[in-house]
Parts: C-alpha cells; sequence; structure tokens
C-alpha cells in the first residue's frame, strides 16, 4: 500500500528571469514500509521535491500537482498550519550537512527536548478498584537517553552536554537521526544523511537507517547522488534527473532492466556492473553538464546529453508504467 502518493509534482519559482519551472511533472509512490532512493545528481531537484513534500517552500514558489497523499492525508487541501502540525509526527526529515542544522549556541539536550512530544511527563493512571495509581513515569531526561541509545550513541550524559561544534559530524547526524524517530513518524526522508562524511561514518548511517526501518517499519525516503550506497539498502528506486522523475520501480527491476538512458549511465559508472569496462579504461560519464535552471532544454530535458536522442525528444515524453515498473522516454532502451 502507497504511504506517499504523488502525480505530476510541478514546482515553479519566480525569478528576477522570470517563472522557472524546477519541478516538472514528478511522480512518486512510496509503499508504506519499504526504503525508497530518490538518485541524481546535485541539482537535479530531489531537496526541492522533499520540501515539497514537508510543505518548507518559499512565498515564491508555485506548486501543483495531480495528487498528494501521505496516507488517507491530501497534503494539497492542508493549511501552512496544518501542514507544520503532520511535520515531526507524520513526517520528519533528516538534512544533509547536520552540524549546520543544529542550534551552534544551545547544547544538545535543550535542542533534543524540544522534539519530544508535548507531554515531557508520561503520566499512565489507572482507576483499579476506585484508586488512581501512577504506573508508569518517564522523565523527558530518560526519554533523550533511550533515543541516543536507538541510534548507538553510549557516551549519552557527556553528548546531552556538549554543544554541536564540540561533535563530529558522523555523531551530529545520529542525533539528527534520533531528533527524527523521537515521535515515531511515519515517513523519514534523508537528504543526502551521509554527505562529506568518512567512508566508515558512512555505512555506520545506512546501517542504522536499514535498522530503523526493519525493526520499526519506519518508511525511509533516502535523497541521494550515490547510486551505488543507496542502492544497496532501496526496495524501490526513482531516478531523477534536471527536476524530472524519468525511471522509477523496485531494485531488481532497475538493476536488471533499467529502461531509461539516464538509468543506464548511472549503472555503468558503477564499474561491477559494467562487463566491458577494461582494466585502468576511462570510467564511463554522460557528456556535457546538467543545465542550469535558467536554460533549461525543451523536452526531454536529457536530450542535449543523450547517446540516443531523436528529434521527437523535444517534445516532452509521457510515462510508461509496466508491472510498477515506469520510465518517461521515447526510445527507450529495451523496448527498442
Ligand atoms: S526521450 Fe529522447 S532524449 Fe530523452 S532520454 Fe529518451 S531518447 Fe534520450
Amino acid at each position: 500500500m502507497a504511504l506517499l502518493d504523488i502525480r505530476n509534482l510541478s514546482i515553479d519559482i519566480e525569478t528576477a528571469q522570470g517563472k522557472i519551472r524546477v519541478i516538472d511533472k514528478a511522480s512518486l509512490n512510496i509503499v508504506e514500509g519499504s526504503i525508497h532512493g530518490l538518485i541524481g545528481e546535485s541539482g537535479s531537484g530531489k531537496t526541492l521535491i522533499a520540501q515539497a513534500i514537508m510543505g518548507l517552500h518559499n512565498n515564491n514558489w508555485t506548486v501543483t500537482a495531480d495528487r498528494m497523499f501521505l496516507g488517507g492525508i491530501d497534503l494539497t487541501k492542508l493549511s501552512q498550519k496544518e501542514r507544520r502540525q503532520i511535520m515531526g509526527k507524520e513526517i520528519s526529515m533528516i538534512f544533509q550537512k547536520p552540524s549546520s542544522y543544529l542550534d551552534p549556541s544551545q547544547k544538545i539536550h535543550t535542542q533534543i527536548k524540544s522534539v519530544l512530544p508535548k507531554q515531557t511527563m508520561k503520566i499512565r493512571i489507572r482507576r483499579i478498584l476506585g484508586k488512581i495509581r501512577r504506573v508508569n513515569v518517564q522523565s523527558s531526561r530518560l526519554q533523550m537517553k533511550e533515543l541516543l541509545h536507538k541510534v548507538g550513541i553510549q557516551h549519552d550524559i557527556s553528548i546531552l552536554n556538549s554543544y554541536p561544534h564540540q561533535l563530529s559530524e558522523g555523531v551530529c547526524q545520529k542525533i539528527m537521526i534520533a531528533m527524527a524517530i523521537a515521535n515515531n513518524p511515519r515517513l523519514i526522508i534523508a537528504d543526502e544523511p551521509t554527505t562529506s562524511m568518512e567512508a566508515v561514518t558512512q555505512s555506520q548511517i545506512f546501517r542504522l537507517l536499514y535498522k530503523l526501518n526493519q525493526l520499526n517499519n519506519t518508511t525511509l525516503l533516502i535523497l541521494s547522488n550515490n547510486f551505488a550506497n543507496t542502492s544497496n539498502i532501496s526496495d524501490y528506486m526513482t531516478l531523477v534527473y534536471c527536476g524530472q522523475t524519468v525511471e522509477s520501480g523496485s531494485y531488481k527491476q532497475i538493476i536488471t532492466s533499467a529502461m531509461h538512458p539516464y538509468t543506464q549511465a548511472l549503472l555503468k559508472t558503477m564499474i561491477h556492473n559494467d562487463p566491458s569496462h577494461e582494466h585502468k579504461g576511462e570510467l564511463y560519464t554522460l557528456p556535457g553538464n546538467i543545465p542550469s535552471a535558467n536554460q533549461l532544454p525543451i523536452g526531454c530535458r536529457l536530450g542535449p546529453r543523450c547517446p540516443r536522442a531523436q528529434r521527437t525528444c523535444v517534445e516532452n515524453p509521457s510515462v510508461t508504467i509496466k508491472k510498477g515498473h515506469s520510465f518517461r522516454c521515447h526510445y527507450p532502451i529495451k523496448l527498442s
């Protein structure tokens, strides 16, 4: 069952040069309890999509969508205030560069306390034989320690009494994850959660996210430009290029039968995936660069870089869906 169902999400941003369509009819279908990778180069619009889901957009944005449902909630019908109320409870976000999102002037315990459920003293009262009995009292301090233990931080007291600048990026990211899970949200969006971290810390963070999904059945949407790392833990993947979602499917569908030239190019960058790659041979890259937002090509935005492009590609390709595998291309690889 889909927890998040987005169809034809578009974002237009008002700039000095006029309106720019930064996200063009992006669709995303996230199955409850799954790990979904949203993969694309830096600047492809992954963060903008996440911000639109969270309702974190500025006044100069125009966000439209044919459908935008979180469970049974129609996100397009909610006011900003109602949207803020579900943030944290239903959806949480883990940002890239965690140290810049934590308040440098506040100790960690103050920051974690601010996201704990309003009821900091959990008191369950049962009436037994007419008497009121206090069954369970849990201090917020205890809750904070529990959260830190969940994300693998053992030295809870020293961490809680530290400022963000006294901690490493890896620990700060674990704290962000602890804050994200404080309210048991149904969906966690992790935006490049391991950017600029050492390889060991990267795998720790990915293991932690995987554990969260497996133990709590938390749905994860992981935004990343690293195809190899993200595909390792993803059940489903959506590829995004220049504000357009180009292909979406299960891990197996994407790895074994990619239809879109962009997906194929990303797969070729994983050396073990390309049997024709020679020892010390040049790594495969698509020619050219990702275009800037104010110089977007007409039609399929991969056109100027696509080895299969033809005249018809100046028209926007429609989405083809086969057994849950969707792609947007006039000349898909397998069907030609
Ligand atoms: S529609 Fe054309 S330009 Fe776009 S990916 Fe397909 S072949 Fe390439």
